[in-house]
């Protein structure tokens, strides 16, 4: 587990990055995370770099002009490209080695600081200026169903009686998602088409889909791959994750209820997945390390290769998670989008290095850039619940905007948000910037 902080944790550190030091941004030095991005109108290639203040460092750029030695070197040599795959596949101790170079050259007490802030300033490009991207070229997706409180509430939906499957408090339960249509925070998205047979209905229907909805989620990336035939312990999954992001699981309810049965959701998911540009490391996230979800009294234990001591004390995350969504005519009128959900990644049934666990259990390979979705994220409070599924019991508790306009599901213009950030006591505050997403008409 990569539970212990160390200097780079300091919340008295700060950057001769003036804007790293605002108390509000969710990138003061203490977090560094990793995107692709290419400064807008350039003409050379996107390129790695990390987050400081409202500025990103050309990590290539310090790669080429020497700026780190030994395996800092190595490691800033892998981000001359325009994915992550490469630094991600060098493992837990090249990503911490860059992490450390990178805080010396930007911290403000380090003695060479005036010469750092003299070479490496122009190597600064602010955030407002630059294109982001996509941060890892992604093999495979797979997404998760780790919250039992979604779970619950969905299977309640679906089947009153019964909405807790029996494999549910045993089997990390997920499907394989689609990689190429996964998008960057900012890209719009188009309603999709499909199949829907409405309530009374015998022929179905194919058509727009009438009930599109967001899902708030955290997703994982894998670094360091595992030989196929060659499962990864429990203890070890957490070294194989490079870091964490923001997803938004776009889900097409009224196609997902017709076609789910009997192999699980396809083209209700696959037209679009969102993900925020930035890549906050499980290093950052050291501080904020928690016990997991306590089951309750009556839960059965996890099976031993999911359970052990390490896991029991540190293998959660206090990660914060909001929705918010704007309407066209929020936005025309001026008004700020409105919250519509808050829930904590630390609620869930089964954290990330239980699903990495699981997913190779078989022996199944996962590889650098491989990505991990959470599932959606709720609590157990009917404001965290993280979908518009739940949030209006399946569009029959419609919220009410501050227009006055009501939403049961997503509608053409419709703008959603989703936001991560770790605070507390003692820990300087880190975030994960958005995701967002505007909601296009779709087209034939
Ligand atoms: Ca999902």
């Amino acid at each position: 587990m990569t539970s212990i902080p160390n200097h780079t944790h300091d919340p008295r550190a700060v950057s001769w990055v003036a804007s790293a030091n605002d108390g509000t941004t969710d990138f003061p030095i203490q977090n560094l995370p990793f995107g692709v991005f290419r400064q807008a109108g350039a003409a050379r290639p996107p390129t790695v770099g990390v987050a400081i203040g409202d500025h990103i460092l050309d990590v290539a750029a310090c790669s080429r002009a020497a700026l780190f030695e030994g395996a800092a070197a190595d490691a800033a040599a892998a981000c001359r490209s325009s994915r992550l795959n490469e630094l991600m596949a060098l493992g837990p101790a090249a990503w911490s080695a860059l992490r450390h170079a990178i805080f010396d050259l930007l911290r403000a007490d380090h003695a060479d600081a005036d010469r750092h802030s003299e070479v490496v300033g122009p190597l600064l490009v602010p955030q407002a200026q630059a294109e982001l991207f996509v941060p890892a070229d992604v093999g495979d997706y797979t997404d998760f169903y780790a919250s039992v409180f979604h779970a619950t509430n969905v299977g309640r939906m679906m089947r009153p009686d019964n909405p807790l499957l029996p494999n549910y408090k045993y089997v990390p339960i997920g499907y394989h998602g689609r990689s190429s249509s996964i998008l960057v925070s900012g890209a719009p998205i188009r309603r999709p088409w499909g199949q829907t047979r409405p309530e009374g209905v015998e022929v179905p229907l194919f058509g727009p889909s009438k009930r599109l909805d967001y899902e708030l989620e955290v997703g994982a990336y894998v670094g360091v791959g595992n030989d196929l035939g060659s499962p990864v312990t429990l203890d070890d999954s957490d070294a194989h994750l490079f870091g964490l992001c923001l997803l938004n699981d776009w889900s097409a309810r009224d196609m997902q209820a017709w076609e789910y049965q009997p192999l699980g959701p396809f083209l209700a998911k696959s037209f679009a997945t969102t993900v925020s540009p930035w890549v906050v490391t499980m290093e950052a996230l050291a501080p904020f390390r928690v016990a997991p979800f306590t089951r309750p009294d009556g839960d059965p234990a996890p099976l031993p290769y999911l359970d052990s001591a390490a896991h029991k004390a540190a293998g959660g995350i206090d990660v914060q998670l909001e929705v918010a969504v704007s309407s066209q005519r929020m936005r025309d009128e001026g008004m700020a989008a409105v919250r519509l959900s808050h829930s904590n990644l630390s609620q869930m049934y089964w954290t990330f290095g239980q699903m990495a666990a699981h997913h190779a259990s078989n022996g199944c390979n996962l590889r650098p850039g491989d990505l991990l979705g959470s599932g959606t994220v709720s609590g157990p409070e009917t404001d965290a619940r993280g979908c518009l599924l739940e949030l209006t019991w399946r569009g029959a508790e419609p919220v009410t905007l501050p227009t006055g306009e009501r939403r049961a599901f997503l509608e053409d213009g419709d703008e959603v948000t989703l936001r991560g950030w770790c605070e507390r006591d003692g820990a300087a505050r880190i975030g994960f910037g958005e995701c967002r997403g505007v909601v296009l008409p779709g087209s034939t």
